[in-house]
């Protein structure tokens, strides 16, 4: 009998992760993978945040505050009042280990056991993980192509009970690219109010949308809004910074902000020294990197778009982040009944590696993550043509 306790016992290995795995497999014993599966871009980070970082080794790197030098909580309010306009002061900011942790943190500073959070799906697979562990239940409310994968304020009306604390918007949306208008999120915002309820706005994607769609950041609806959202968002994402593990949470509620930095006080110490220099460069360094790699994500998306397209496979065309949901039900059969099996036979057999987003609360669809290069796309595209083909064939 294993020992290990009922709370982590809840916890599974994501399909994606899976599928991950099984890449990491086949590439290591010499096969040639094509990889939609890791939202990771494929860019080197600025320039500014290495030189920061090598800076703090050299003068010896130390403990910081528990939740962030003050440098780069300053970098960090600059940036969201320049990108999201937000006015947070820096008091208002906490730093954490990847955006991750920062909605984790959220999480715990607004529920208590049993409190329901209302999750719109397709939502990113770590959030009802993260509901679970905190011991609030996930309320899920699922989204459709109708509403362009979008939250409507009557679906959340009918998801609220008594014990709902809070609603995860996730905007622009991973894995569905949904990208929320400032009339939506007003709208949204109403219920909120009415209702009393938190919003954990997670925001990383936000520096990347396409097609002339602006950005709109859901506590700078009002100031109402302001009060009860915890905004989300991190360096991970925008400049291409995964690996050095900073996210942060900015809250109009002061008694939330302590919370959080209380946590992380007792949690993870502080966030690395060294990471957070390099952060607070590329946040407040030139940004004409990120928009290079911005424009380079629309250059990619049209070219997915345009191959999924040419091989009649249905698929999203996302307004923001950089994830094509690919519709995969019309190619599922007794060999490959759900896109878990469907994900794995591509991988196997094509040699495509993709997410599959049942456990993003989308059954029958696979994710697409356009951070490869062009020639990349094209090939991975091709391989999924002629697999997706054979099915059909193989039908008849
Ligand atoms: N939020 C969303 C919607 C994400 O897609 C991700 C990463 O994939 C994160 C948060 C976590 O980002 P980080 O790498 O900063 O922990």
């Amino acid at each position: 009998m294993s020992m290990v306790s009922e709370r982590l016992a809840i916890l599974k290995a994501s399909a994606p992760m899976l599928v991950d795995e099984r890449k990491k497999l086949l590439t290591a014993g010499g096969r040639d993978i094509v990889s939609f599966c890791v939202g990771e871009p494929d860019f080197a980070a600025p320039a500014c945040a290495g030189e920061a970082a090598s800076a703090v080794i050299k003068s010896g790197a130390r403990y910081t505050n528990a939740s962030g030098t003050p440098e780069l909580k300053k970098a960090v309010a600059a940036a969201l009042l320049r990108d999201s306009a937000l006015a947070y002061a820096p008091e208002q900011v906490v730093v954490t280990t990847g955006a991750k942790y920062a909605v984790y943190a959220a999480v715990l500073a607004l529920t208590d056991a049993g409190d329901e959070v209302v999750l719109p799906a397709p939502y990113w697979t770590s959030y009802p993980a993260i509901l679970r562990l905190a011991g609030a239940a996930p309320v899920v409310v699922p989204c459709t192509a109708d509403s362009g994968w979008k939250l409507t304020p009557e679906a959340l009306i009918r998801a609220l009970t008594s014990r709902t604390r809070a609603l995860i918007l996730n905007n622009p949306n991973n894995p569905s690219g949904a990208v929320y208008t400032r009339a939506e999120l007003a709208a949204l915002a109403g219920v909120c109010r009415d209702a009393g309820i938190a919003v954990i706005a997670d925001e990383i994607y936000a520096g990347l949308v396409y097609d002339g769609a602006s950005f709109a950041a859901a506590a700078a609806v009002d100031a109402d809004m302001f009060s009860r959202t915890v905004t989300v968002s991190g360096v991970s994402k925008t400049y291409a910074m995964t690996g050095y593990r900073i996210g942060y949470a900015a809250a109009g509620d002061a008694g939330v902000v302590c919370g959080m930095s209380a946590l992380l006080s007792h949690t993870t110490g502080c966030p690395s020294a060294v990471s957070q220099a390099a952060a607070a460069a590329a946040l407040s360094g030139p940004q004409d990197g990120a928009e290079r790699m911005r424009q380079a994500f629309a250059r990619r998306r049209e070219l997915l778009d345009a191959a999924l397209t040419d091989a009649g496979i249905l698929h999203t065309r996302p307004q923001g982040a950089f994830y094509m949901m690919a519709d995969i039900r019309p190619y599922l059969s007794p060999a490959y009944p759900d896109d878990l099996a469907f994900a794995l036979a591509l991988l196997e057999q094509a040699g495509v590696a993709t997410a599959p987003l049942s456990a993003f609360g989308l059954d029958g669809f696979l994710r697409l993550s356009y951070t490869l290069a062009d020639a990349r796309i094209a090939e991975g595209a091709r391989r999924m043509a002629a697999f997706c083909r054979a099915c059909v064939e193989e039908r008849v």
